[in-house]
Parts: structure tokens; sequence; C-alpha cells
């Protein structure tokens, strides 16, 4: 762990083995904190933000500190990448454009660090001078998921050290490596002591007492609904900010006019990308009747070819599931699934491939004739499942694309721009997608609508979440009101 500038161990003396889930070996063993390795990380994080001066440092100087990080990251990439394979069985491929992508992001937000200006406004009041600065919020929780775990880290780092906070980190427990290397490369980079600090070990224990503490200012949460929720409850304790990313279960939505071989090829690049772990899959795809049947026959067959296997080995297309838990939760949804009557045609089982029995592998899994009442449609499997169903008319597919609790992500396709542009606008999703799927950039704002969370990441609302706006007005004549004589 990384505390107050210094690398630690916890004082509790525990560790974790990190595993390869395409194998299980382990592939490293880290510290374990708790509740009191918290306390020490927030005190740290606290005394840098109320006695230090990186809130007081020239923008243009913590840009150039965040400026060098995407530079070291650029330089280690090779090495970040390998990590992030070994951790999370993502392909190398995956992981070298997500290292592009998180250079990007401290480049973009390095770049912001003294635009983050405020406004003159133009008081009602005469002799006087009334404008709006944006001060950094103070100390910051960022507790980050484990399926992009350096990705979705940098989107909370860059922005806050950009606007002048102070922060503490918590990766998820099962994938903290990468993030503990950018660790290293922020210190390299001259980030000052106590500024960024690293915890590690479990949410209910490090990523709890963030959420907690009457000393953390804001707690930014990317992770799962349930756990969301108890971050809310247990952050109301101080009316903290809190900004939070959770799942979503995102349609993709098809109609006749498409592009079909595109539509097709992408259908299968929405869902079984990264083995479906990815908050904004297109995991629930919505057809036009009239091509249904020939849509999803073309969508099994490519889907059923879909190589399996170790992410470092050219060729694999998609690694394994996280972990045996991870996967167990995706094998009971299947069930679910079955019981609901929606028809399996695809996967539904593990592979029998000999070489692929060590990691938690499941095939790619395709289920037809669904209903938008069913479990397996409404509920996030984040895995390689996608549930198909039919449509008849632009006014149907607006509701049941909007029929769930979540609101991160969607896709429509068309040749018809009026009508893509028409269903865009009735999506209630952080983002929507015509004619593609998953581009995301550092440039646009992330975030979800209903329960997939609020607040945003990325572009300059991303940099606006770490900020605190003041008003300050000033009287240049000052008289006395005359009210109370
Ligand atoms: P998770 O909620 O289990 O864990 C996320 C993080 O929260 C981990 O670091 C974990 O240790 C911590 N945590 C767990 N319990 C906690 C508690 N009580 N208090 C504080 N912290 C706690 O989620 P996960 O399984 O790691 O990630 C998968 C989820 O993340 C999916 O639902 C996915 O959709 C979501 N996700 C969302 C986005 C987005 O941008 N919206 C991006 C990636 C992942």
């Amino acid at each position: 762990m990384y505390i107050d500038g210094q690398w630690i161990e916890s004082h509790t003396g525990n560790t974790r083995d990190i595993i390869n889930p395409f194998n299980q070996e382990v592939i490293a063993t880290v510290t374990e904190g708790d509740k009191k390795d918290s306390q020490l990380a927030i005190q740290a994080a606290r005394t840098a933000f109320d006695k230090g001066e990186w809130s007081t440092t020239p923008a243009n100087e913590r840009g150039e500190i965040v400026q060098k990080i995407a530079e070291l990251i650029r330089r280690d990439k090779e090495e970040l990448a390998r990590l992030e394979s070994l951790d999370t069985g993502k392909t190398i491929i995956e992981s070298h454009a997500d290292m592009d992508d998180i250079a990007n992001v401290f480049q973009y937000f390095a770049g912001l660090a003294d635009k983050n200006g405020g406004e003159v406004i133009q008081a009602p009041i005469p002799d006087s001078e009334s404008r709006v600065v944006r001060e950094p919020i103070g100390v910051c929780g960022q507790i980050s998921p484990w399926n992009y775990p350096l990705l979705q880290a940098s989107w909370k780092l860059a922005p806050a050290l950009a606007t002048g906070n102070t922060l503490i980190a918590k990766p998820s427990e099962i994938t903290p490596l990468t993030t503990i290397k950018v660790f290293e490369l922020m210190e390299e980079a001259g980030v000052p002591k106590g500024v960024a600090n690293l915890v590690l070990g479990p949410g209910n224990t490090v990523g709890a007492e963030l959420s907690t503490s009457l000393d953390v200012d804001l707690i930014s949460f990317t992770g799962g609904i349930e756990t969301g929720k108890k971050i809310m409850q247990a952050a109301s304790g101080n009316v903290k900010k809190i900004a939070l990313e959770l799942g979503g279960k995102n349609p993709n939505i098809v109609f006749a006019d498409a592009d079909f071989d595109t539509a097709v090829d992408q259908a299968l690049n929405a869902v079984f990308f990264h083995a479906g772990q990815v908050c904004s899959a297109g995991s629930r795809l919505l057809v036009e009747d009239s091509i249904h049947d020939r849509f999803v026959e073309a969508v099994i067959e490519q889907a059923g070819r879909i190589k399996l296997g170790n992410g470092f080995v050219e060729g694999t297309q998609s690694g394994p599931l996280i972990s045996a838990q991870h996967r167990d939760k995706v094998e009971s949804y299947v069930e679910i699934g079955k019981q609901e009557g929606a028809e399996l045609v695809l996967g539904g089982k593990r592979p029998d491939d000999p070489e692929l029995q060590d990691g938690f592998f499941y095939e790619p899994t395709i289920f037809v004739n669904c209903t938008s009442d069913m479990r397996i449609v409404q509920e996030e499997v984040f895995g390689p499942v996608l549930t198909i169903e039919k449509f008849s008319t632009t006014e149907e597919v607006i509701e049941k694309a909007n029929d769930t609790i979540y609101g991160l992500a969607g896709a429509v396709w068309s040749t018809d721009i009026e009508k893509a542009e028409t269903v865009a606008s009735k999506l209630r999703m952080g983002t929507v997608w015509i004619n593609d799927f998953h581009p995301y950039f550092a440039q646009a704002p992330w975030g979800g609508f209903k329960q997939s969370g609020f607040g945003r990441e990325l572009g300059h609302m991303g940099l606006e979440e770490y900020t605190e706006v003041k008003h300050i007005f000033r009287n240049k004549k000052p008289q006395p009101t005359g009210w109370f004589v």
C-alpha cells in the first residue's frame, strides 16, 4: 500500500494471493489492509489537503505532473498491459488498448487542469464584483471494480489530481496489480507525499471505511448496484458528495433497414467482448421481426466460432470470467433463463476443451424467444450471455429498451437516420450509440440514468465532479444598511 508517500504493508500482516483466472496460478501476493489502514490513508490525505500545498499549487504545474503520469504509462505500457491481462484474463490486445486509453485520460485531464476557470457574474448591484470560482472538493475516496481495473481507476485519479484534491484509491481486491504499478509511476512523476494514497483490501472493511469516514469529502464508486446502495447510505453520515457508476442492461436495437453484416458483427462485439464483463455490454438484443430469424441465425453462427483461450496467444478472442464465484453467478442466471422459458440456442455451459479446464471459462451463450419480464432480460448477468427479443414498431422497441431499472448505454442500428435519432432521443440512457457500439473516449462524459448511477466521469463534467463551486461577492463601496437604526 502507498500511504503518505511510503510503501507499507498492512498492520494486520495479512496477505492475499492474486490469481490468474486463465489457469488459477498465483501471480502475486499483496498485503491485505483493513479499516485501520484505510483510516491511516484518510488521515494522510486529510493532512495533505488541509496543510499541504497541492490544492494551491498553480493548476498548470499540477497539469504537468498529470501529463508526466501519462508519459510514464506510455513508457511502461508493455509491463502494465501484461499485468492487466494476467490479473483479468483479458487478451493482451485489449490490455494494450486499455493502456492507450488510460494514458489518453491522464493527458486529457492534464490539459484541462488550467482551464478549470470560473466566471464573472454581472451582479445587479452597483459597485460590486461577483465571480464564481471552482475549488477542489477535498479528500476523495475512489473505489473501483475488477473488470477494467486501471481504466476505471484512471477516470477518477486523473481529474482528482488535476483539480487539486487529495485521494485514497481502493482497487478491487482481486485485481490491484496495475493500480499498484501506477502509484509507483505517480510517485516518479512527482505527486507530493500524502496527495495520492493507495489502500488494498476488501470492500466491506477498507472500502466501507472510505464511504463512512467523516474525513472524506467525496466518494466516487464504480461497481455493482447493491454495493452502490450501501455506499450511498454510508456516505450520508457527513453528507459526502457521491458519484456512482453502476451496472447496466444495455439494449442493442437493430432495425430491418440496418446494414445487416455490420450489425451482426457489432452485436457480437457488443456482448461477448471481454466475456461480457463490461458495464455497457449490449447483452439485450432487440431485432425487428422482419429480419429476426435471419439475424439470429447469423449471430449464432458467428458466436459459435468465438475462440476462447489464453489471452497471450494470438488468435484468442476472449478470455475467462474473473473468478469461480463469478462463473457460478453467470451459471445460475442461465438456469434462471431456462426456467423462465427462454430458449437456449447456444452455449449455456463450460467449454469441453481440455486446455481450458483450469480457467474460469464459460461459452458464449444465446437465448431467443425472450420477453421483457424475464429476469434474464432485466438483470445484469455480467457474462457472455445474450438475450434476443423481437419487435415490430418503433414505439414498441423504445418502450422495451427503456423497460429496466438501468440506464447506462444503448445502441440503435438503422440506415434511416431520422428514425435512429428519434429512438436515440427517447432512450433513457447516459450514452446512446447510433450505428456503432462501445466507443467511449476521454472527451465525452460517461455515466448512467436511473439506477445505473449518477454523476459523470470523463469529459469536462468528469473534471467538474471534483470541484466545488464558490460564489465570491465583493462590495467595492460598503455602506451601512440603516435597517436597525
Ligand atoms: P462490486 O460492487 O462487487 O465491487 C466494486 C468495488 O467496491 C470493489 O473495489 C469492492 O471491493 C468494493 N466494495 C465492495 N463492497 C463494498 C462496501 N460495502 N463498501 C465500499 N466498497 C465496497 O463490483 P465488481 O463486481 O467489482 O464490478 C462489477 C460491477 O461494476 C458491475 O455491476 C458493472 O456493471 C459495474 N461497472 C460499472 C461501470 C460504469 O462505468 N458504470 C464500469 C465498470 C463496472
